[in-house]
């Protein structure tokens, strides 16, 4: 059914263009045909003083720690990343089952949702459940009615045994991708833990996977310096060295935080044409520094979440004071650009050519859409968004959702399932993880 957005100011977002007339949405992509209004089957959202926007993106996710928060702390505080690693997350992806993968994947995703987010590139972990494991996360996102792009993090840290299961699991899911079964809303990459948890002979491994599929490896990469260390006791000057020697970078990479990374090696990741995401509260809350250097990447930067939560705005609001921290000049646009790089990441995901991908709103583009009820108390021009994004803007103004032309959430009510029951299931899968969590220590 075709679907026609009226009434509200509608903007291109990569770059920001006021688009005029009224939007029509039809088989999942952006129609270049007349408004149906009237047409006996056509649906008509009211828009009127609304700001109609592309889907944002969550550049990278870890969907499995939607039911982390509020949960009991380790009885030994962690003193460094590593150690947040070992007490906290390592021992959380290890409680992770079939069911609780699926339950944390439905809410992560109704929670970005909620949040004006309609495309999540997750990377995920659950050790003691690798085989199948995407296909839960598929589950749940679709459940949810959202779109991912989804890897497993294949590392050493369960052995060769455990790095071949993560590698399989990768594999699997690419092929599926491949023959469609995948569904329309979900695409694959391959995914690595980080390069300190994995031999130079299985970085190898990933890269090749990727080539065979065309796609990028999604890794950490010097989020905190134990990277660095670990890659100089490997023998190699720095942990960019390791990721070209192994053909990680040939492939357009999908590059997790990067904060230990020097200027050279940043620019190795332009060269490579990979993209750099940033997590800036992550960043704050495991204390690993900042990314000082991001103006190098220029347009290769997307905004993630890194498991924190789905809210993609309070992202962008944490991205915006800590550049002006770190930089007076630095501007809302700049912060734009990195929302705008998670478009680029998924389109290429999805195979779009860029005018043709995620972040416009032109005939043929695809169908993720959102409608925020902000009302200003100044004028809202293309150039001046940007700054009303870092300054006014939030989540809560998210009022409706549309993921490939399909409303996913209606009046700030998602339409797919009933929330108050989901959330119930929710809290009751987290008590059974932080159980087996608690077993675990
Ligand atoms: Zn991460």
């Amino acid at each position: 059914m075709a679907l026609t957005i009226r009434g509200g100011r509608v903007f291109h977002g990569d770059p920001v263009i006021e688009r005029f007339g009224e939007l029509v949405l039809d088989a999942g992509v952006v129609s270049a045909g007349e408004p149906r209004v009237g047409l006996e089957h056509a649906e008509i959202l009211e828009a009127e003083g609304c700001i109609v926007l592309p889907g944002f993106v969550i550049a990278h996710h870890h969907l499995y720690s939607a039911l982390a928060r509020g949960m009991p702390g380790p009885r030994v505080p962690p003193r460094s990343f590593v150690e947040v690693l070992e007490r906290v997350w390592w021992r959380l992806d290890r409680a992770l089952d079939a069911d609780l993968v699926e339950q944390s994947a439905l809410a992560g995703t109704l929670e970005a949702l909620m949040c004006g987010v309609t495309g999540i590139v997750d990377h995920h972990a659950s050790p003691s459940f690798i085989d199948t494991s995407l296909d839960c996360i598929a589950r749940g996102v679709e459940r949810a009615g959202g779109r991912a792009v989804v890897c497993y993090e294949a590392t050493d840290r369960h052995g060769d045994e455990g790095f071949a299961m993560g590698l399989a699991e990768n594999a699997r899911m690419l092929a599926c991708v491949r023959d469609g079964t995948a569904g329309a809303r979900l695409r694959a990459m391959v995914g690595g833990h980080a390069p300190f948890t994995l031999s130079d002979t299985h970085l190898e491994e990933l890269a090749r996977l990727a080539a065979k599929h065309d796609v990028a490896v999604h890794l950490h990469v010097a989020e905190d310096v134990h990277d660095q260390l670990d890659a100089r006791a490997r023998g190699a000057s720095h942990v960019t060295e390791r990721l070209v020697r192994a053909g990680v970078l040939s492939g357009r990479a999908l590059i997790a935080h990067g904060v230990h990374l020097s200027e050279a090696e940043l620019e190795l990741l332009m060269a490579s044409r990979a993209t750099l995401t940033h997590q800036p509260r992550s960043n704050m809350n495991n204390h690993v520094g900042y990314l000082g250097h991001a103006r190098i990447m220029a347009n290769r930067v997307a905004l993630g979440t890194d498991g924190i939560n789905g809210d993609i705005f309070d992202e962008a609001h944490a991205a915006f004071f800590r550049l002006r921290e770190h930089d007076a000049a630095g501007a809302a646009e700049t912060v734009w650009s990195w929302l705008a790089g998670g478009w680029r990441v998924l389109s290429r995901a999805f195979g779009l050519e860029p005018e043709r991908g995620f972040g416009w709103l032109y005939p043929g583009c695809p169908a993720d859409v959102i409608v925020l009820d902000y009302d200003s108390a100044t004028p809202i021009h293309a150039d001046s968004l940007p700054w009303h994004l870092a300054f006014g803007m939030s989540a809560r103004n998210v009022r409706d959702v549309v993921v490939g032309g399909e409303v996913v959430v209606r009046d700030r009510e998602p339409v797919k399932l009933r929330r108050a029951e989901t959330l119930r299931e929710s809290r009751s899968a987290a008590e059974r993880l932080w159980a087996r969590m608690a077993e675990l220590e």
